[in-house]
């Protein structure tokens, strides 16, 4: 999310890409160091995933001592090279490339121009800008990853998929800026209720959004959904002097092994769109 990217930082970590996963680059995505030990892993919860399409186990510890950051390989051996030769550990110097699997990340201490291009890139690729939601580029590149991690390693994935009602009254009522407001105030309630590790975007033609949940199965997405919904609807939007009343129709869904990702979406889409059938402000899971 946005504000993880906004946090200065010493010890700025990014990655570069992810060969083995085409669909996953992330250019330019950081992740602040801000605890002695980090791990980067396709194994456990880590602060930083390796999203992998094969069953190599990736594991790697990063530890800072009093002269700065250190890597240690906990995966399969073999599996992490720094600057382009095998190392199973070493210390980590600015500018270093530590590859892990086919993912490279970009060691960068401290906040330089390095890390603003960076920066710039991954919100140019990778985010809405007028929300701060992730666009659908990433939509569909992030559910892909997380397809296959969950096939892998047998986790349950939900999708939740939100569409605001009778959102082109809200613009003839109250204005294209009255809505634009709404749109980001409905985003923002989302983000505070969504975990670190979902994946938030806005899909679609402008008031559509869906949320990837990896490792939930679907009685804690609808539970969620129906908070969204009602946390919506219960609290009108401010704006100027007015407030903008916002229902939302949610379709839930659980992954499914066999489905491939286009049906998955089609099927959670359809619950949707059969919450709105339903007379709108509703989740059909
Ligand atoms: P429904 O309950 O069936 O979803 O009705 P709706 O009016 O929300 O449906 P529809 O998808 O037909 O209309 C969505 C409208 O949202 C049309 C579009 O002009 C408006 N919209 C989309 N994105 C934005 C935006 O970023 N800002 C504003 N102000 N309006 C937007
Ligand atoms: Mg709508
Ligand atoms: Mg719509």
């Amino acid at each position: 999310m946005t504000k993880e990217n906004e946090i200065e930082h010493r010890g700025a970590y990014l990655i570069l890409g992810k060969p083995e996963l085409p669909n996953s680059i992330e250019i330019g995505r950081r992740f602040d160091l801000d605890s002695d030990k980090v791990w980067i892993s396709n194994q456990r919860e880590s602060k930083i995933p390796v999203p992998t399409s094969t069953d190599k186990a990736y594991t790697v510890m990063l530890s800072k001592d009093d002269e700065g950051w250190s890597f240690e390989n906990h995966g399969q051996s073999g599996s992490t090279s720094l600057n382009g030769f095998l190392s199973e550990e070493k210390r980590l110097r600015d500018g270093d490339l530590l590859k892990i699997g086919g993912t490279v990340f970009h060691f960068l201490e401290g906040i330089g121009v390095l890390s603003g291009i960076y920066d710039q890139l991954f919100r140019a690729t990778r985010l809405d800008l007028q929300t701060g939601a992730y666009n659908k580029a990433h939509f569909n590149a992030s559910l892909e990853d997380w397809i296959n991690l969950s096939k892998r390693h047998k986790q349950s994935l939900s999708l939740i998929i939100l569409d605001i009602d009778h959102f082109g009254k809200v613009n003839t009522n109250y204005g294209h800026m009255g809505g634009d407001a709404a749109i980001k105030q409905v985003v923002d309630r989302i983000h505070k209720r969504a975990r670190k590790g979902d994946v938030f975007c806005r899909i679609g033609n402008g008031e559509e959004f869906a949320l990837i949940l990896p490792e939930t199965p679907k009685e804690n997405a609808v539970l969620l959904a129906e908070i969204i919904r009602q946390e919506i609807a219960e609290e009108p939007c401010p704006y100027e002097d007015r407030l903008i009343s916002i229902t939302v129709s949610i379709g839930v869904g659980e992954y499914m092994e066999g489905l491939a990702k286009d049906d998955f979406v089609k099927s959670v889409d359809s619950r949707m769109y059969e919450a709105k059938n339903a007379g709108r402000n509703k989740v059909v899971a």
